[in-house]
C-alpha cells in the first residue's frame, strides 16, 4: 500500500475544502489555538511511517488521554473496573449529566467525562503518586520520556471546569467517587492537558493495533483480551453521540478530543493520528473526520 501517495492526495483535497466548524472555546487556552493547523501521521505495525502538515506540532490531546487512563486502570485491576462503570454507548454529549440520575452514578462508559472521572478516581486509589505514576505509564507506553502535562492548560480548564465539577460531585453523591472531588478533578484536568504531536500520538497508541505490545521491543502494555476490548469501546463510544456516524463513515475504532485530535486504529495494521482544531457541533474535528472517511474508503481499510 502506497500510504504516502494516498495520504498526500487526501490531505491536499481536504485542506483545500472550505473551513467548517469552530475551535473549542470553553477552555480559554484552547480558544487561542490557530484553527489552520492540520496534521496527519500514520504508523504501521510493520514499521512504515508517514506524516504530513502540522504533524510535528504539539497540541492538547484532551479526551484522547481517556484511552490511556482506561488502559492503565484495566491493566492494574482487570475486569473489576466494570463494577464501577459500563461499556454501553451513551448517545449523549461528552459532558452530559442526564443519565447519571437514573443510572445511580454508574457512567455508561469510560470515554464520556463521567466515566473518565470514575477511572481517574480508580487510578488515584491505586497509584502511589497518581500524577507522576500516570505520566510514567504514558511515557513508557510511548517510549518517549519527553511527554508531559501542560500546567497552563490544566489550570485553564480548572478555571472553567464547572460541568466537570458538577459531574464529579454528582457521582460522589452516589458513592461512585471514593476520593475527594478536588483531587479527582485535578488528576482529570492534568491527564487531559497532556501535549503530543500527531507523530507521538500515532506511535503511542500503536499498541492497540499490535495486540497490546509496543512495536519497538514487544513491551506489553495490555494483554490481548484487554486490547480487543479497549478497541471495541473505542468503536462504540469513542465519539460520544457521533460514534455511530464515525463507525458508519470511517469504520475504525477511534477516539476524539476537544483539542481537535483524533486517533484511529486498524487492529493488526496501523494507528493514525489526525489533528485539525475546528470541531463540529458534537465536539469532533471536522477535517479529521473527513480525512479518515476518505482514507478508509480509498485504501479499503475500514474493519467492516
Ligand atoms: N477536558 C475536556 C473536558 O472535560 C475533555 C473533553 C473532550 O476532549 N471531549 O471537557
Amino acid at each position: 500500500m502506497n500510504y504516502q501517495k494516498i495520504i498526500t492526495e487526501i490531505y491536499k483535497s481536504v485542506e483545500a475544502e472550505e473551513d467548517q466548524g469552530q475551535v473549542s472555546s470553553y477552555i480559554p487556552e484552547l480558544a487561542q489555538v490557530d484553527s489552520k493547523y492540520f496534521g496527519v501521521y500514520l504508523t504501521t505495525t510493520n514499521h512504515t511511517e508517514f506524516g504530513i502538515g502540522s504533524c510535528y506540532q504539539k497540541f492538547s490531546i484532551q479526551s484522547l488521554a481517556k484511552v490511556l487512563s482506561l488502559s492503565l486502570a484495566y491493566k492494574m485491576l482487570g475486569e473489576k473496573i466494570w463494577e464501577r462503570l459500563g461499556v454501553e454507548p451513551s448517545g449523549t454529549p461528552f459532558n452530559s449529566l442526564v443519565q447519571l440520575e437514573t443510572d445511580k452514578g454508574i457512567p455508561r462508559n469510560p470515554f464520556i467525562n463521567a466515566g473518565a472521572l470514575v477511572i481517574s478516581d480508580i487510578l488515584i486509589s491505586e497509584l502511589k503518586k497518581p500524577l507522576t505514576d500516570f505520566l510514567k505509564f504514558v511515557r513508557e507506553t510511548s517510549n518517549n520520556s519527553e511527554l508531559n502535562y501542560s500546567e497552563r492548560i490544566a489550570a485553564s480548564e480548572k478555571s472553567a471546569g464547572f460541568r466537570n465539577i458538577a459531574l464529579c460531585n454528582f457521582i460522589k453523591s452516589f458513592g461512585n467517587i471514593k476520593n475527594h472531588p478536588d483531587e479527582v478533578l485535578d488528576f482529570y484536568f492534568h491527564l487531559c492537558s497532556i501535549e503530543m504531536t500527531c507523530e507521538e500520538l500515532s506511535k503511542t497508541y500503536l499498541y492497540l493495533a499490535n495486540g497490546g505490545h509496543r512495536i519497538s521491543d514487544k513491551h506489553q502494555v495490555l494483554n490481548a483480551s484487554q486490547t480487543k476490548r479497549v478497541n471495541a469501546i473505542m468503536q462504540t463510544c469513542g465519539f460520544y453521540d457521533e460514534s455511530g456516524e464515525f463507525s458508519f463513515k470511517v469504520g475504525l475504532p477511534g477516539k476524539s478530543g476537544i483539542g481537535g485530535g483524533i486517533i484511529a486504529i486498524h487492529p493488526g495494521k496501523f494507528s493514525i493520528a489526525v489533528w485539525s482544531p475546528r470541531l463540529n457541533e458534537k465536539g469532533n474535528s471536522c477535517k479529521g473526520m473527513k480525512f479518515l472517511e476518505q482514507l478508509t474508503t480509498k485504501t479499503k481499510s475500514s474493519i467492516f
